[in-house]
């Protein structure tokens, strides 16, 4: 799903960071009438292995640099060796009310991304780029949130 304009100059694109998004970036972008050349950079929220997406295919094949926390940036190598919020079992008892966000996550291969290589750090203050986005530390979610 692709929302033009959720602020000013922001689109949104739903499930942006699976590594199946590709043909939904490419989508949304044919509909701003930009292309992947048009992408300057990828910036991470946090680096769990649902959100790294494209990511890597991004930075190797397009030359497009990856930004990311400086807490986050050993993730970005090793997407599913974290810690946890809760302990792994709190998540099976709660597997039956889970279970279609799994299969989503599962159908989308969001579970096996493909590990960053390389990155940009960022830590507070804005990314250079169109925007300059402002950095909004919250950490809790990952250490790099
Ligand atoms: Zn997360």
């Amino acid at each position: 799903m692709f929302q033009r304009d959720v602020a000013e100059g922001i689109h949104r694109i739903e499930d942006a960071g699976l590594p199946t998004s590709g043909p939904s970036l490419e989508d949304a972008l044919e509909k701003l009438g930009r292309g992947f050349s048009d992408v300057p950079a990828i910036a991470l929220t946090h680096a769990h292995f649902d959100h790294l997406g494209i990511a890597e295919r991004a930075r190797r094949e397009l030359g497009v640099p990856v930004w990311v926390h400086e807490n986050d940036a050993p993730l970005t190598k090793q997407p599913r060796q974290y810690v946890h919020e809760r302990a792994r079992l709190f998540y099976v008892t709660r597997q039956f009310r889970a279970a279609p966000i799994v299969a989503s996550l599962l159908g989308s291969r969001a579970w096996w991304p493909e590990p960053v290589k390389e990155v940009k750090r960022y830590t507070n203050g804005t990314l250079p780029g169109p925007g300059s986005p402002e950095v909004v530390f919250t950490p809790g979610h990952t250490l790099g949130h």
